[in-house]
């Protein structure tokens, strides 16, 4: 397998390649590109931490800082055994992107502890979460890099590192993490800002298409955060969910899903499959989920589920990504040949990052927005970014994949310029 991270690199030389002629002054944007292939930190250390037994145990952690000259790093942090070095620089780069692409303030890092997290107690992970706060603390901070959940990690990880944070420094800084529970200056909306945000993306799409709702038939896979959030509002927003997937299999009807009605019934029937059942709907497996022939396919749960094995079998035609990286390079030059649309995730999953936002902002202010606010101020900088997407796209005759990395780079670029040599 392509190491990932070579992977993000060989594709922002690509992109870079194709505006290498906006820019007069070469030697300038040779630097400045070559200064976004790498991270501008890579932070490693061993945690040791006392588990319940009384033993110590040591693990590898990592922070990725890539680019700040758009404004703080920020990034999620995540626990799992397959973090690594060259996982936390690829995805630190992805940040940086997916923050330009929606405007917001921000650089791109990412985080992580290579650890299951299902082999420690509840305290283990509380002292493990203290001990990468402390160690980290030098390097983050409201202005200087601004960590967040990721997989594996959740508000309670953001406590007790927040709590870590501020006892190291002395201060009270709610700023430097994002995600935290609303007791500690969390923000309202934030559940389902990621999942609303891709419905709003959905929904732009689809104004520009001429698409009408009522008759576009989606499949979603994945009903987690993101998968189940993303369904309600593209639902109430009128479009047909036709299939939605867990990680059992997939649930199907030709007149349509009501969502709430199906949480509701996977909480009592644990999961699809009785769900299915229950409901005498068909019960499909996730790959022929895949290939069902509907009008939007939305990958919601895991990375690289669209590959070269199964591309040929896609009968969408439009690909929108919520989860973060569903369809593999090779994967995506096959649906351009077959003119399947993607929709990129740096733009369709930002909901997150930019309610993160919203939250330092609250932060920094003091103050705590109302979820009207929260929701109406999402949706404005949702809206902006399809729009400024679709017309580069138009524009440069490029897709909005390829439109959406462009875009974004040339922002940074323009940061890094302004700042000089
Ligand atoms: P989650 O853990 O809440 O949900 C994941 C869902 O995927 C669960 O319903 C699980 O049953 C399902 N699943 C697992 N294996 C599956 C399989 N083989 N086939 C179908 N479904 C399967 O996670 P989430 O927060 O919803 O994140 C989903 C994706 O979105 C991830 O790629 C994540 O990186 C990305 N993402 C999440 C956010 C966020 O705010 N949560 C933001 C940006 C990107």
């Amino acid at each position: 397998m392509v190491n990932f991270f070579i992977n993000v690199q060989k594709q922002i030389k690509e992109d870079l390649s194709l505006i290498e002629g906006d820019y007069p002054d070469k030697v300038l944007f040779k630097k400045f590109s070559s200064e976004l292939l790498n991270p501008k930190r890579l932070i490693k250390k061993n945690l040791t931490i006392k588990l319940d037994n009384g033993k110590k145990k040591t693990f590898q952690a990592f922070r990725s800082q890539h680019n700040d000259a758009r404004g703080p790093f920020k990034g999620g942090i995540r626990f799992h055994p397959n973090v690594s070095e060259d996982e936390v620089k690829a995805l630190s780069i992805l940040m940086s992107l997916k923050c330009a692409v929606v405007g917001i303030p921000y650089g791109g890092a990412k985080g992580g502890i290579k650890i299951n997290p299902k082999e420690l107690s509840a305290l283990e992970i509380e002292r493990l979460s203290k001990a990468y706060a402390k160690a980290l603390a030098p390097y983050i901070g409201p202005w200087v890099d601004v960590p967040a959940p990721d997989v594996n990690t959740d508000e309670k990880v953001m406590a007790y590192m927040l709590e870590a944070y501020e006892k190291e420094v002395g201060i009270h800084a709610p700023g430097t993490f994002t995600g935290k529970p609303i007791a500690l200056g969390g923000s309202l909306g934030r559940t389902e800002a990621t999942g609303k945000a891709g419905a709003i993306i959905l929904e732009e799409y689809a104004k520009e298409k001429k698409l009408k709702p009522k008759v576009t038939t989606l499949a979603v896979q994945g009903f987690g955060n993101v998968g189940y959030w993303f369904s309600y509002h593209a639902s109430k927003l009128g479009f047909k969910i036709v299939s939605a997937s867990d990680s059992v299999g997939a649930i199907y009807s030709e007149k349509g899903l009501d969502i709430p009605k199906l949480l509701t019934l996977k909480e009592k029937h644990g999961d699809f499959s009785k769900v299915a059942k229950a409901l005498k709907f068909k019960f499909l497996s996730n790959d022929e989920l895949l290939t069902l022939p509907v009008d939007v396919l939305v990958p919601a749960a895991l990375e690289a589920v669209i590959t070269e094995k199964n591309v040929f079998l896609v009968k969408a035609k439009t690909i929108l990504e919520m989860a973060n990286g569903p369809v593999t390079t090779e994967a995506y030059k096959t649906l351009k040949e077959k003119a399947i649309v993607v929709l990129p995730d740096i733009l369709c999953n930002a909901g997150g990052v930019t309610v993160s936002y919203f939250e330092w902002v609250q932060n920094l202010q003091g103050y705590s927005w109302t979820e009207e606010k929260v929701n109406e101020e999402l949706s404005k900088i949702m809206k902006k970014a399809f729009r400024e997407i679709h017309e580069y796209a138009k524009v440069k005759k490029v897709d909005y994949h390829v439109a959406a990395n462009l875009l974004a780079l040339k922002r940074i670029i323009e940061a890094m310029i302004l700042r000089g040599l």
